[in-house]
């Protein structure tokens, strides 16, 4: 299988999110296949990487790519921040792994329980920043939460998905690298919540030539999503509203 997984490069946005997929579930129901995990990969791999995905994830430690996407060496292009929040060089990065790789999906990922989100929530409620550079972090996560609070939602798990959504709107907005991917056709972007509990992930936001795809939570998103629209982003957004 780990051949197969090796050779079975997507060539699509839609094909690479599958994979995503089906590696989530698998590692979810407890029937990893732990592909391109051997010394073969790990030679075959000496001359240069192809990944299929970049993955920027919050950098808790319960919320490994590698495993939470039943993937192997050279798969992932991963990128982790606490509470994936954004600077210069970490877009940088994003972008080289959408550039330089053949990545066909960039995921961003945020997880339940998430302690950045819960700093952010309680910075906003006692209007104090943690000392030093955490102070900064937590500061780049508080519009998310002022979003959330603004449409009624002051759960952490709200707030969770807010910040991805954000996350993945912002990519698009700051980087013509990503946004020119997309409009080519050549890239999707795509925001998950993970699950600590059930090791599943929630689909919160996407745009890019995925086809119709599933998102949760759709009812508090569409306010947004028609703001997005008016926004004229550069690129369809696919999910169930669009068609
Ligand atoms: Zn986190």
């Amino acid at each position: 299988m780990s051949s197969s997984s090796s050779a079975a490069a997507p060539q699509t946005p839609r094909e690479a999110f599958d994979l995503l997929l089906a590696g989530n579930r698998r590692f979810a129901a407890n029937s990893q296949h732990y592909p391109n995990q051997g010394s073969w990969r790990r030679s075959a791999l000496t001359q240069g990487q192809e990944p299929f995905a970049v993955i920027f994830s919050c950098a808790d430690s319960r919320v490994p790519p590698e495993l939470i996407f039943d993937r192997g060496l050279g798969d992932l292009f991963t990128v982790r921040t606490a509470g994936h929040s954004t600077d210069p060089g970490v877009v940088g990065t994003i972008e080289y792994g959408v550039a330089a790789c053949p990545t066909k999906v960039l995921a961003v990922v945020g997880h339940s329980s998430c302690g950045s989100i819960a700093a952010a929530i309680e910075a906003r409620q006692s209007n104090d920043l943690p000392n030093g550079f955490i102070g900064e972090l937590v500061q780049r996560v508080l519009p998310s939460v002022e979003a959330a609070n603004r449409s009624g939602r002051t759960e952490l798990h709200e707030v969770v998905a807010e910040n991805v959504r954000r996350t993945v709107r912002e990519l698009v907005e700051v980087s013509d690298v990503i946004g020119g991917k997309i409009d080519a056709g050549e890239l999707a972007i795509v925001g998950f919540v993970y699950s600590l509990s059930s090791g599943e992930t929630d689909i919160v936001d996407a745009i890019g030539d995925l086809g119709r795809i599933d998102l949760v939570d759709v009812v508090s998103v569409q306010a947004e999503r028609a703001t997005y629209a008016a926004d004229a982003l550069r690129q369809r957004v696919a999910s169930p509203m669009a068609g």
